[in-house]
């Protein structure tokens, strides 16, 4: 593989900071930072001098089209390309482009889910420019990174809300900084996504109709060999996957990606990538075109990249941790314990802010992951609980118990702590990084947000988070503005805080049958484990009010993104029903029927050869594999029986419930009866690869 200069690759197809500073006249670029930082209008002349400069730096690069990339409700990113040319009087062309088609395009968008916020009659939705996010190029397409809107104003993607969202946390934030004197033009929330996937053997992916249809297998008997000797786990990488993972980062560094870590995870066939953290709206841009871009270096490397949160049973499950925290423009990270004591005062404000925001809206967190795919993970014991709850660490939990009671603090200086005048102990991130179990974490200087499903966008929880927390300052400035003795109020307030929502913190173990219990019956906390369980919550009045208060979401937008949520759910789990019948009634039950018909010829062969042979292997082999295919038969007509209900039902609240109550239960039922015939079969006559050959041929 050619060698890279990094620091030269790095962001090259990107039209950066750098970029725009060398090229666009000061005025110009000052206007634009203007808008980038402080939100401000951009006018036109300054638009079509940044348009020019990107079509001449693009064309430089290569480039011949351009396309306004967004994120509609689907999940992945969409795109319609056009190109630059423009004929020219001479009968040639000329590369064009304006700053009219910079700010805004119009995508034929019919097809896009809209949850009826568009009749499809008026098809047209538009997109508008995000100049906080660079345009990059991909395959010789200049890329511009935009929010999806309807005529009527609309949000039809998931950039809008973010960045929405974004706006509120920014607006109350900079209100609290202010009651600690302190005036800073911005505070953004940053996130690092940490992204897990599994790779496997192109030749036995195209052999699997369910991972083709699905991406994930329906069906499969566990190899002898799983991940019981977590061998795999930080373990050696191997030369397949390396060279994939060095052509990966390359093409992410192209594209200004802050690819940094990388390693092999718990279950076999599985890994890892980390970037470095950015702004939540470059974090979620960034997080969407590396999904993308994995998937297509698998394939030029013979594999597929697979992004679904449980492609294999029994085996680990993909998910993705969302590391989340605040920053001022001036750099400061407000989840950061600070060297003063009335800097860690404000650090126990934001960090009550926190709490707060996950307690009063744990199904909306919850919610922001559900999905059918991340519904096999969620509770399974291998990834957190469907039960949100904040974990602490023992050092900062002691701390709130001490300010709670007014009592002692055990840590080093024994005193009753009173903000504003005691520091804090430095929480190293040993000490905080322990449990593996907790669906919301506080690192040192960040909460980790671990429920996100591999495929995920992480624009929905961040959205979620964003509005919560920014409801939790909402209230705390309220409250705090305009107070004489502010110390004192501030004191009282987080101690009132820190009691009433300490039913939150759980360090304990978060996969275990008394935590369930306790969560549920004792705290009082939601146990949404399904996604049509959670998803109506989003409709819950509490819920509706604050988001719609921080003009996160209007109303129809919160209707119309349930609706699409629940639709994309009974289509996912209807497509895997559908392909189960089909695996089932064309290859399952006619390859054990040749097997079976093997069993019998040889049986009455060899009884005719010698009255001596009891032929126990194969009269026992034929006769469960006999009995298995006459269950198989029943559960099949079932499933197909449960298919055919949903057909009529056009209320997707009622479809979704049917599905979890009638069509799951069923595929699992079918499932368990074929796997069970693989465990008998031989292997030539089986129809698809087994799991070991897709975890294990990989080298
Ligand atoms: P791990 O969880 O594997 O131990 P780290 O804690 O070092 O690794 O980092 C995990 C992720 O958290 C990385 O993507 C990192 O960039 C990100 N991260 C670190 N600091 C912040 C922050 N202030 N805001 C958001 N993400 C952060
Ligand atoms: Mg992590």
């Amino acid at each position: 593989m050619e060698k890279h200069n990094v620091p030269e690759l790095f962001g090259s197809m990107v039209f950066d900071d750098r970029v725009m500073r060398a090229r666009l006249s000061s005025d110009v670029y000052s206007s634009l930072r203007k808008t980038i930082d402080e939100n401000e209008k951009l006018n036109e002349d300054v638009a079509e001098a940044v348009a020019k400069e990107m079509r001449d730096w693009a064309v430089e690069k290569g480039a011949t089209h351009f396309t306004h990339w967004f994120q509609p409700l689907t999940g992945i990113t969409a795109e319609k390309h056009d190109s630059f040319i423009t004929p020219s009087p001479d009968g040639g062309v000329i590369m064009e482009f304006s700053g009219k088609e910079l700010i805004k395009g119009e995508p034929d968008a019919s097809s896009f889910p809209s949850g009826g916020l568009r009749a499809t009659f008026e098809a047209r939705g538009y997109t508008a420019w995000d100049p906080t996010s660079y345009a990059f190029i991909k395959d010789h397409t200049l890329c511009i990174p935009t929010a999806f809107c309807s005529y009527g104003g609309d949000a039809l993607d998931k950039k809008t809300p973010l960045l929405r969202s974004m706006q509120a946390l920014d607006k109350q934030a900079k209100r609290i900084l202010k009651l600690f004197g302190k005036e800073v033009k911005y505070v953004r929330t940053s996130v690092g996504p940490e992204q897990e996937y599994f790779l496997v053997d192109k030749e036995m992916f195209e052999k699997r109709p369910d991972l083709i249809y699905t991406g994930r297998t329906l069906f499969g008997a566990m190899p002898p060999k799983g991940q019981e000797l977590d061998d795999h786990y930080f373990g050696m990488i191997k030369p397949r996957v390396s060279a994939f993972m060095e052509d990966l980062n390359n093409e992410l560094w192209k594209l200004g990606i802050l690819a940094k870590t990388e390693h092999n995870e718990v279950a076999p066939a599985q890994h890892e990538l980390a970037p470095i953290f950015s702004t939540t709206n470059v974090a979620t841009d960034n997080n969407q075109l590396t999904m993308e871009i994995m998937q297509k270096v698998a394939r030029k490397h013979g594999m597929v990249c697979l992004l679904h949160e449980k492609p294999f049973a029994g085996v680990n499950g993909s998910g993705k941790h969302n590391n989340w925290s605040m920053a001022t423009d001036q750099g400061t990270n407000l989840l950061s314990p600070g060297e003063t004591p009335y800097e860690n005062a404000q650090f126990l404000l934001f960090l009550c802010a926190v709490i707060q925001a996950v307690d009063d809206y744990q199904d909306l967190l919850r919610l922001s992951v559900a999905t059918a795919g991340n519904d096999h993970r969620l509770g399974a014991n291998e990834a957190p609980p469907a039960i949100i709850s904040v974990f602490l660490g023992d050092e900062l939990s002691a701390v709130l118990e001490a300010i709670k009671t007014d009592s002692p603090y055990e840590g080093k200086e024994r005193e009753v702590l009173k903000l504003g005048v005691h520091t804090l102990p430095r929480f190293s991130k040993d000490t905080t990084d322990r449990n593996r179990t907790s669906p919301f974490a506080f690192t040192g200087n960040k909460f980790e947000f671990r429920s996100l499903g591999s495929s995920n966008s992480i624009a929905c929880c961040n959205i979620m988070l964003n509005s919560a927390v920014a409801e939790s300052l909402r209230q705390y400035a309220d409250r705090l503005e305009g107070k004489d003795d502010f110390e004192t109020s501030l004191h009282e307030l987080i101690k009132e805080v820190i009691g009433k929502h300490e039913r939150i913190l759980f360090n304990g173990n978060g996969y275990s049958e008394e935590w369930v219990k306790e969560a549920t019956e004792v705290r009082g906390l939601s146990n949404l484990k399904t996604t049509p369980d959670a998803m109506p919550h989003l409709l819950d009045k509490k819920n509706m009010d604050m988001l719609m208060s921080h003009k996160v979401f209007t109303e129809s937008e919160l209707h119309s993104r349930c609706e699409i949520m629940l639709e994309n759910y009974c289509k996912t789990v209807n497509i895997e029903g559908h392909t189960m019948v089909d695996m089932v009634r064309k290859n399952y039950l006619p390859a054990i029927e040749r097997y079976l018909f093997n069993l019998a010829q040889t049986t009455s062969l060899m009884k005719s050869v010698s009255s001596n042979v009891k032929c126990n292997y194969e009269i026992s082999t034929m006769e469960r594999l006999s009995e298995l295919t006459d269950y198989i038969l029943e559960r099949v007509k079932d499933l197909e029986e449960a298919l055919d209900k949903l057909k009529g039902q056009d209320d997707v609240m009622a479809a979704s419930a049917m599905i979890r109550d009638d069509v799951i239960p069923k595929m699992e039922h079918l499932r368990k009866h074929v796997d069970e015939a693989e465990m008998l079969a031989s292997e030539e006559c089986w129809p698809f690869p087994s799991y070991g050959k897709l975890l294990f041929s990989v080298y």
